[in-house]
């Protein structure tokens, strides 16, 4: 075998540095997630309702109650972990 082969092989096989570059995305984005908790809704961007066509009426979005921001997904396993701890250090 080649050395420039064998190099190729031994990268494609060790996966190390792929799994350590995927541990510090997740830390990097729960990090995200403390500080920044909220995102703005996707569906009125941000803004929490609707404007008709004349502009001179509007309607909250459903999909955020009005408040143009929703919880991120990460926040909720956060804050699931958070009371899971909690719930251990109590018994
Ligand atoms: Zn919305």
């Amino acid at each position: 075998m080649t050395p420039l082969l064998a190099a190729a092989s031994h990268t494609a096989t060790n996966p190390g540095p792929l799994i350590l570059l995927g541990i510090l995305a997740a830390a990097g984005y729960m990090l995200h997630c403390v500080i920044w908790p909220y995102r703005a809704c996707p569906k009125c961007r941000g803004a929490g309702r609707f404007l008709a066509p004349s502009g001179r009426a509007w309607r909250y979005c459903n999909r955020c109650s009005g408040r143009g921001a929703q919880l991120r997904t990460g926040r909720r396993i956060w804050t699931h972990i958070k009371n899971t701890d909690r719930n251990r250090r109590d018994k």
